[in-house]
Protein backbone atom coordinates (compact mmCIF):
# COMPACT_ATOMS: atom_id res chain seq x y z
CA UNK A 1 0.00 0.00 0.00
CA UNK A 2 1.12 3.86 -0.74
CA UNK A 3 0.78 6.08 1.98
CA UNK A 4 -2.61 7.65 1.23
CA UNK A 5 -4.53 10.18 3.07
CA UNK A 6 -8.10 10.87 2.83
CA UNK A 7 -8.97 14.38 2.60
CA UNK A 8 -12.68 13.29 4.35
CA UNK A 9 -10.97 12.13 7.35
CA UNK A 10 -8.98 15.40 7.86
CA UNK A 11 -12.13 17.65 7.81
CA UNK A 12 -12.86 18.13 11.41
CA UNK A 13 -9.13 17.65 13.02
CA UNK A 14 -5.52 16.03 11.91
CA UNK A 15 -4.50 12.53 11.98
CA UNK A 16 -1.51 10.95 12.86
CA UNK A 17 -0.38 8.01 10.37
CA UNK A 18 2.13 5.63 11.39
CA UNK A 19 4.07 2.84 9.73
CA UNK A 20 6.22 1.15 7.28
CA UNK A 21 6.43 2.03 3.67
CA UNK A 22 7.78 -1.47 1.85
CA UNK A 23 10.89 -0.25 -0.13
CA UNK A 24 9.33 -1.82 -3.28
CA UNK A 25 6.27 0.87 -2.82
CA UNK A 26 8.84 3.73 -2.51
CA UNK A 27 10.50 2.78 -5.45
CA UNK A 28 13.54 4.14 -5.35
CA UNK A 29 15.30 3.27 -8.41
CA UNK A 30 18.92 2.87 -6.99
CA UNK A 31 21.39 3.04 -9.63
CA UNK A 32 24.16 2.81 -7.12
CA UNK A 33 25.60 -0.88 -6.17
CA UNK A 34 27.16 1.39 -3.15
CA UNK A 35 24.12 2.06 -1.95
CA UNK A 36 21.00 -0.59 -1.35
CA UNK A 37 17.45 -0.09 0.21
CA UNK A 38 16.95 -3.45 1.18
CA UNK A 39 14.29 -2.23 4.46
CA UNK A 40 10.94 -0.57 4.72
CA UNK A 41 10.85 3.13 5.29
CA UNK A 42 9.18 3.79 8.52
CA UNK A 43 7.18 6.74 8.95
CA UNK A 44 5.49 8.75 11.87
CA UNK A 45 3.25 11.79 10.49
CA UNK A 46 1.03 14.30 11.86
CA UNK A 47 -1.50 15.38 8.99
CA UNK A 48 -3.14 18.58 8.95
CA UNK A 49 -5.41 20.55 6.95
CA UNK A 50 -4.68 23.95 6.32
CA UNK A 51 -7.56 26.23 4.77
CA UNK A 52 -6.67 25.17 1.43
CA UNK A 53 -3.39 23.15 1.74
CA UNK A 54 -2.03 19.84 3.75
CA UNK A 55 0.15 20.28 6.19
CA UNK A 56 2.57 17.08 6.82
CA UNK A 57 5.34 16.74 9.62
CA UNK A 58 7.00 14.16 11.42
CA UNK A 59 9.46 11.84 11.18
CA UNK A 60 10.89 9.93 8.63
CA UNK A 61 13.93 6.95 8.63
CA UNK A 62 15.04 4.16 6.47
CA UNK A 63 17.68 1.92 6.99
CA UNK A 64 20.40 1.41 3.61
CA UNK A 65 23.35 -1.20 3.60
CA UNK A 66 25.93 0.63 2.00
CA UNK A 67 29.20 -0.22 1.05
CA UNK A 68 32.02 1.86 2.18
CA UNK A 69 33.96 3.29 -0.95
CA UNK A 70 37.02 2.89 0.40
CA UNK A 71 37.35 -0.23 2.16
CA UNK A 72 34.16 -1.86 0.13
CA UNK A 73 33.46 -3.49 3.46
CA UNK A 74 29.26 -2.94 4.27
CA UNK A 75 28.36 -0.33 5.97
CA UNK A 76 24.56 0.26 7.27
CA UNK A 77 23.46 3.76 7.07
CA UNK A 78 19.97 5.27 8.66
CA UNK A 79 18.82 8.36 7.10
CA UNK A 80 16.64 10.05 9.32
CA UNK A 81 14.64 12.97 8.07
CA UNK A 82 13.41 14.12 11.43
CA UNK A 83 11.79 16.70 11.44
CA UNK A 84 10.14 16.36 7.79
CA UNK A 85 7.64 18.58 6.76
CA UNK A 86 5.74 18.68 3.57
CA UNK A 87 3.51 21.17 2.52
CA UNK A 88 1.09 20.46 -0.08
CA UNK A 89 -1.28 22.91 -2.00
CA UNK A 90 -4.94 21.53 -2.59
CA UNK A 91 -5.36 24.59 -5.72
CA UNK A 92 -3.23 26.34 -7.56
CA UNK A 93 -0.49 25.05 -10.18
CA UNK A 94 1.30 23.09 -7.50
CA UNK A 95 -1.82 21.38 -6.41
CA UNK A 96 -0.95 17.87 -5.53
CA UNK A 97 -3.57 15.28 -7.65
CA UNK A 98 -6.52 14.31 -5.34
CA UNK A 99 -8.00 11.19 -6.21
CA UNK A 100 -11.22 9.86 -5.01
CA UNK A 101 -10.66 12.56 -1.86
CA UNK A 102 -7.17 10.80 -1.73
CA UNK A 103 -3.58 12.43 -1.84
CA UNK A 104 -0.72 9.74 -1.98
CA UNK A 105 2.20 11.00 -0.14
CA UNK A 106 4.65 8.60 -1.53
CA UNK A 107 6.06 10.59 -4.07
CA UNK A 108 7.24 13.41 -1.52
CA UNK A 109 8.67 10.84 0.94
CA UNK A 110 10.51 9.63 -1.91
CA UNK A 111 11.71 12.73 -3.42
CA UNK A 112 12.85 14.11 0.10
CA UNK A 113 14.45 10.84 1.65
CA UNK A 114 16.33 10.85 -1.47
CA UNK A 115 18.39 13.96 -0.78
CA UNK A 116 19.74 12.54 2.05
CA UNK A 117 21.22 9.73 1.08
CA UNK A 118 24.85 9.50 1.25
CA UNK A 119 26.40 10.74 -2.02
CA UNK A 120 30.02 8.47 -1.01
CA UNK A 121 29.16 6.11 2.30
CA UNK A 122 31.81 5.56 4.68
CA UNK A 123 32.11 3.05 7.38
CA UNK A 124 34.00 5.50 9.36
CA UNK A 125 35.19 9.54 9.17
CA UNK A 126 38.45 8.72 8.67
CA UNK A 127 38.46 5.16 6.90
CA UNK A 128 41.67 4.31 5.90
CA UNK A 129 40.78 2.73 2.90
CA UNK A 130 41.59 -1.16 1.48
CA UNK A 131 43.37 -3.19 4.21
CA UNK A 132 46.00 -4.21 1.21
CA UNK A 133 47.71 -6.77 2.94
CA UNK A 134 44.46 -8.83 4.42
CA UNK A 135 42.73 -8.00 0.92
CA UNK A 136 45.83 -9.18 -1.17
CA UNK A 137 46.48 -12.70 1.03
CA UNK A 138 43.16 -13.62 0.23
CA UNK A 139 43.65 -13.54 -3.97
CA UNK A 140 47.16 -13.15 -4.79
CA UNK A 141 49.37 -14.81 -2.06
CA UNK A 142 52.77 -12.85 -1.38
CA UNK A 143 55.77 -14.22 0.37
CA UNK A 144 56.31 -12.46 3.86
CA UNK A 145 59.52 -9.61 2.85
CA UNK A 146 59.74 -8.74 6.51
CA UNK A 147 63.08 -11.48 6.67
CA UNK A 148 65.08 -9.61 4.35
CA UNK A 149 64.14 -6.12 6.29
CA UNK A 150 64.99 -7.95 9.64
CA UNK A 151 68.35 -9.53 8.63
CA UNK A 152 69.22 -5.65 7.64
CA UNK A 153 68.55 -4.79 10.84
CA UNK A 154 70.03 -7.32 12.97
CA UNK A 155 73.44 -6.69 10.60
CA UNK A 156 72.74 -3.04 11.31
CA UNK A 157 72.43 -3.62 15.00
CA UNK A 158 75.64 -5.82 14.99
CA UNK A 159 77.95 -3.39 13.38
CA UNK A 160 76.89 -0.68 16.17
CA UNK A 161 77.76 -3.56 18.49
CA UNK A 162 81.01 -4.07 16.95
CA UNK A 163 81.80 0.32 17.55
ZN1 LIG B 1 35.58 1.97 5.22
Amino acid sequence: MPLIVNLQHLVQHGISLKGKLPVEELDLHLNDEMIQANSPLEYSLQIEKLEDSLLVQGRLTIKLDCQCVKCLEPCPYLVALDPWACHLPLSGEDAVSVNNDCVDLTPYIREDTLLEFPQHPVCKSGCDGLKLGRSTSKTNPVPPQSHGESALTWSELDKLKLK
